[in-house]
């Protein structure tokens, strides 16, 4: 069995970080599915899924990161293609990827007490974001 579930957002940008954990373990929840693996998805190409231990000191360390290997004040050609001023944006989603996958065991999420699916904000402005969470096995 397959099931799709969608989540709303509303994000600042510029790396701003969204614990979705409980949505994620809600979805598995709602869709009965006891073993098999769920998916994380972001369409948009400047948003980003991982997994972090969501705390206030990695919250600070992971935009700081971002801004060290990727720079925000800094051109990209992406800018000269669309006037957005958001190259830094895409090349960080690229970097962290759109998506995860993760193993649903005995109806639960099978992740690490301090591990927690978050949402990641790369564009260089505020957004409603739609997040595709899909539950699949039996
Ligand atoms: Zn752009």
């Amino acid at each position: 069995m397959v099931q799709n579930f969608g989540i709303k957002l509303e994000t600042e940008g510029m790396c701003d970080i969204h614990d979705i954990t409980s949505k994620v373990e809600e979805s598995i929840k709602k869709s009965g599915i006891t073993n098999g693996l769920v998916n994380v998805f972001c369409p948009g190409s400047t948003g980003g899924i991982t997994t972090i231990e969501y705390e206030p000191g990695l919250q600070k360390d992971l935009p700081e990161l971002m801004e060290k290997i990727i720079p925000s004040n800094r051109p990209y050609e992406h800018d000269k293609t669309w006037g957005d001023g958001n190259g830094f944006s895409h090349l960080r989603s690229a970097l962290i990827g759109p998506s995860l996958t993760a193993p649903v065991v005995s109806g639960k999420l099978r992740h690490g007490t301090w591990q927690q699916i978050v949402f990641l904000d790369f564009d260089n402005r505020s957004r409603t974001r739609e997040i595709i969470i899909t539950v699949m096995g039996e």
